[in-house]
């Protein structure tokens, strides 16, 4: 724990909850992209007290270089926000930073309040990144379909319609369709937008009595580009509207590409005739990058660093294959580990040796062998208050499966990636609304209740112990 105090004063204002998102944005924008993906983009928001945050951040090093260069700068961001927190605290929890910028964007659709800062325009969902382009796409053979498909698209529309894109995450998926809509912007009335977005416009426009321009703002554009569409899990009459809003743009020749983490058939929450218009075009998965593929990023990646910055940065030989070789998770990873290499050489002026290498990469490195399964929480946490699984995962509501299963729930958003409603699905397909209800419920507990504290440190103490042993 790292405690740094900043000056004494503190009112009583009753803290109104505090937006993380919100406070990484700027951030970014103090402190510039590379500083932020490199190393902010890890910190993630656990707890606030009354006047201290509790964060976290996958690493020692990444704590201990956060704090001994950025910690000042952070804290005056978040006292923008809220004056009273005068310390951040720092704790070290391994996770997958990508997956938890999901659930925070779920988070913020959830709760009105927390999105305001969005502006009004619709304007706003086209923002279409100008560094993603098809000149700075990679290929190799795990992407050359998609890649291929997506030229065809933007040269000739309506050929594929739509066109479905698939693959784990941070293979590509936005690159390419950030591409596509690069390529049309010129000429055409585009939309770019996550399904998370659609579904929050669309629950906005229903309130405000405001449907008829949201179907007009839909239903005029020529190129409709969906992003992360297995996110989409709203009510039937969310679906009824995007199923007609997509039959009304093939009808009139529109194009659509959507993309997502799965392939149609594996879309938990979307109803079959929506399936089946996605089934119904061309449907086209990106795979994990090969050794070929990820050298070859490295390589490109380091040259267009080197073209941003006069002094030339060398990165050698065997820290590029020892990179290539052991970041294979995804293409995200490995840019984000060549910019932390590149971080450090030019803070220190010098390049990392390989076990400097090791340091500076060490999250990402892990990042395979560290997954905290919902069902070893699960096995654990019955274990723990001497229930049975089926007693955890029944609709039973008896005071003494109640506290356990939620202590279960809050355990899993807190020790995995997983987003609220994957994990609503773990728990016998339970809703988003009933995991955030669990999650409050026990970090409202946990405030007065000292032994349920101490249960859920013992608790998480057995789940990550476990989690090492089993990988010796
Ligand atoms: P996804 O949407 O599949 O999760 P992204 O498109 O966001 O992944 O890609 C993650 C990061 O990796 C982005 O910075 C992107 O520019 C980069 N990237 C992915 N694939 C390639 C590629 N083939 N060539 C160059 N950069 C890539
Ligand atoms: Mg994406």
């Amino acid at each position: 724990m790292n405690n740094i105090n900043t000056n004494k004063s503190s009112n009583n204002l009753k803290p109104e909850s505090l937006d993380w998102s919100l406070i990484q944005t700027e951030m970014k924008n103090k402190l510039g992209l590379d500083i932020y993906e490199s190393w902010l983009k890890k910190i993630n928001f656990v707890e606030e007290f009354n006047n201290y945050l509790l964060l976290s951040v996958p690493t020692r090093f990444i704590r201990d270089w956060i704090t001994s260069r950025y910690l000042d700068q952070i804290l005056q961001t978040i006292k923008n926000y809220k004056k009273e927190i005068i310390r951040i605290e720092f704790k070290i929890i391994e996770k997958n930073e990508e997956e938890i910028q999901k659930e925070n964007n779920f988070k913020s659709i959830e709760n009105n309040k927390n999105v305001s800062f969005i502006k009004d325009s619709y304007l706003q969902y086209n923002r279409i990144d100008p560094n993603k382009r098809f000149e700075n796409f990679i290929i190799g053979s795990s992407n050359k379909l998609a890649y291929e498909a997506s030229i065809k698209v933007s040269e000739n529309i309506s050929h594929y319609n739509p066109l479905y894109i698939y693959g784990g995450v941070g293979l590509g998926k936005t690159h390419l369709l950030n591409s596509i809509g690069l390529e049309f912007k010129k000429n055409c009335q585009i939309m770019f937008i996550s399904a998370e977005r659609f579904m929050y416009q669309f629950v906005k426009s229903i309130k405000a009595n405001d449907m008829v321009k949201f179907k007009e703002h839909f239903r005029n554009t020529d190129i409709l580009l969906i992003d992360d569409i297995q996110f989409m899990n709203g009510k039937e009459a969310m679906q009824e509207e995007f199923f007609h809003t997509f039959n009304a743009l093939l009808d009139k020749g529109a194009q659509i590409i959507v993309t997502a983490d799965r392939s149609p058939n594996k879309l938990s929450r979307i109803q079959e005739r929506i399936k089946s218009r996605f089934l119904g075009g061309l449907v086209i998965d990106i795979q994990k990058p090969d050794y070929e593929l990820r050298k070859k990023i490295v390589k490109k990646k380091i040259e267009e660093l080197n073209n941003l910055y006069p002094d030339q940065i060398k990165i050698s030989q065997d820290i590029q294959e020892f990179i290539s070789s052991e970041i294979t998770v995804s293409i995200r990873e490995l840019v984000g580990a060549i910019n932390r290499i590149v971080s450090f050489s030019r803070i220190y002026k010098k390049m990392p040796n390989l076990t400097e290498t090791k340091i500076v990469l060490k999250d990402l490195l892990n990042i395979a062998e560290n997954k905290v399964t919902i069902d070893m929480i699960q096995t654990l946490v019955c274990k723990f208050f001497k229930i049975s699984k089926n007693e955890m995962l029944s609709s039973r509501r008896s005071r003494y499966l109640v506290r356990p299963r939620q202590t279960a729930i809050y355990l899993t958003k807190i020790l995995t990636s997983k987003s609220l409603p994957e994990i609503g699905r773990e728990f016998s397909n339970r809703d988003h609304t009933t995991i955030i209800h669990s999650v409050k419920t026990i970090e409202k507990l946990k405030q007065n209740d000292p032994e349920l504290v101490d249960n859920i440190n013992n608790l998480k103490n057995q789940i990550l112990y476990n989690n090492k042993e089993n990988e010796i």
